[in-house]
């Protein structure tokens, strides 16, 4: 089922002191919330233990920034998809752009870490997005449709239950500069439509596709309330609880 989704990924940030802290806050700045949006955060994988124990009895789910695509086995430094289930950790962010460009996760390797990802029931939050000289050459459509085609059309329509789609144009994360309203509902509709082309309409009416890049608690109501934008991947305003919690009450 389409799901409102807020989820905030805290990349290389926040030890576990401060990741206790920030939990803390969203905890008690979400109590009284109205949003039904459901509320991710990815710590990185030292703080996942803690922030499983510390979300419990509350509307918090705690994902995963990255896995290995193996069951197991002589990859150092590498955290498998069983290690996150066997923790209580549910979802998995896979592709995102600084995976892709500085640990060179191409399309295959996403294909078989969605598939290690799936078999141990993860969901996957699969993000993908075109670089700036992609969309001013206007080749940001083909981008993002070869992206979705190597990534995730291997999979079977059932699998798609467990797939949340992530459109984070590159040129807009982190740089303050966000895609307009308008340029972030083009791009989802659009996914959405090669969505229904390949798998149907049930498929890409239940699909989620989450907008991410500079949201802020200044632009996400007008983002949210694109018709074809379902929630956010939030990166710097994930790491204060006000905007965070702001994000979350604007969707
Ligand atoms: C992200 O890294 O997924 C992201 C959207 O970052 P920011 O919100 O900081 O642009």
């Amino acid at each position: 089922m389409r799901q409102k989704i807020v989820a905030g990924n805290w990349k290389m940030n926040k030890n576990l002191e401060e990741a206790k802290q920030l939990i803390k806050g969203i905890k008690k700045g979400i109590k009284n919330t109205e949003s039904d949006a459901r509320v991710v955060i990815a710590p990185s994988f030292v703080n996942l233990n803690s922030a499983i124990k510390r979300s419990k009895k509350s509307k918090i789910e705690v994902a995963a920034q990255n896995m290995h695509q193996a069951k197991e086995g002589a990859f150092t430094g590498e955290v498998s998809a069983s290690m996150l289930t066997n923790l209580g950790v549910n979802i998995v962010i896979l592709g995102h752009s600084e995976r892709r460009e500085y640990f060179n996760e191409a399309n295959d390797l996403l294909a078989k870490k969605v598939d290690a990802a799936l078999k141990n029931n993860l969901e996957v939050v699969f993000c993908f997005g075109e670089q700036l000289e992609d969309r001013k050459s206007e080749n940001h459509f083909k981008v993002v449709e070869t992206q979705l085609k190597e990534g995730l059309f291997h999979l079977k329509k059932e699998s798609f239950s467990k797939i949340i789609l992530a459109y984070e144009p590159v040129w807009a994360i982190g740089t303050g500069e966000t895609a307009s309203p308008e340029q972030a509902q083009e791009m989802h509709a659009f996914i959405r439509g090669i969505m229904e082309k390949q798998y149907g309409t049930e498929v890409a009416n239940a699909i989620s596709i989450l907008y991410g890049g500079s949201v802020k608690p200044a632009n996400a109501k007008e983002i949210f309330s694109k018709p074809d934008v379902d929630g956010g991947l939030i990166g710097g305003a994930a790491l204060k609880t006000e905007d965070f919690v702001a994000i979350i009450n604007a969707i």
